[in-house]
């Protein structure tokens, strides 16, 4: 059976997933808000024994170089001149480079690819799945404005397929000389394509930290996958996935020294 502490803390979580899904008040009774202070209070003395855990989670070793990192971002112009991989030639509209702050944000996030909304318009993250990316940094207080946002890939595979290794591995000096212009706090991998984008050689897990190339890496589900959820006949599913993306957005923020808005 669960102590009022853990039931009062799932509450809690609760309360968050609404906020972050845009609910902005509640009705609560008065009775209810001195057990909830008091849980609050556990689950910061959680939180803190999970950042100090997060301190000594493995340190993944630079990915071998194949290209220098240091010849600043990549511009349109050469991306779309690239050819070093099949998607130059398979119908792709515009090349995606990315977008955002560039001059060393707090965070930068990584997906896989570009789809149909994102080739056609050149930027990153602009359909569905991106929408819901912009309510994860709109809930840590952030605008899309303050972080950047980029893929592995540049170009679009076709009908949204998962990128090959190969196409990942020929794009990755692209994004290697982004990191190292941009020089995020924080980089946040979007999914399981992502992960093994940065990562080919090592098995990296979710809501877990490393570095890559000195810049800590931590990351979550892609938002695409939290969206393909039916919120009626996966309701279970969907609150935990979310709940597991909130908790690993919420390590980013305790990394950066800041906390939710509103806490
Ligand atoms: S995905 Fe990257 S490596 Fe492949 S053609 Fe586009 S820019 Fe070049």
């Amino acid at each position: 059976m669960k102590s009022l502490p853990e039931i009062l803390a799932e509450f809690e979580q609760a309360l968050e997933l609404e906020r972050e899904l845009g609910t902005r008040t509640v009705e609560c009774d008065r009775a209810l808000l001195a057990p909830l202070r008091r849980a609050e209070a556990v689950a910061v003395q959680a939180n803190q024994g999970a950042e100090a855990s997060a301190r000594v989670v493995p340190d993944v070793p630079p990915e071998p170089a194949n290209e220098p990192a240091n010849l600043g971002l990549p511009t349109v112009d050469e991306l779309t001149a690239c050819s070093k991989c099949p998607l130059a030639s398979l119908g792709r509209q515009h090349v995606v480079p990315g977008q955002g702050n560039a001059a060393s944000p707090d965070i930068m996030f990584i997906g896989e690819a570009p789809g149909a909304d994102e080739d056609r318009q050149g930027l990153a993250f602009v359909g569905a799945a991106g929408q819901f990316l912009t309510k994860m940094i709109l809930a840590m207080g952030y605008t899309r404005e303050q972080v950047f946002i980029a893929n592995i890939c540049k170009c679009r595979p076709p009908n949204n397929r998962t990128p090959s290794p190969q196409e990942m591995t020929a794009c990755l000096p692209y994004l290697r000389r982004q990191i190292a212009a941009i020089r995020p706090k924080c980089i946040v991998l979007l999914g399981r394509t992502a992960m093994s984008g940065l990562f080919p050689s090592q098995r990296i897990r979710r809501g877990t930290w490393y570095t890559y190339e000195g810049y800590p890496v931590i990351a979550t589900f892609h938002p695409s996958y939290i969206i393909r959820f039916d919120p009626v006949m996966d309701a279970t599913s969907l609150r935990t996935a979310k709940l597991e993306v909130w908790n690993t957005l919420k390590m980013v923020l305790a990394r950066l020294g800041r906390r939710p808005p509103g806490r």
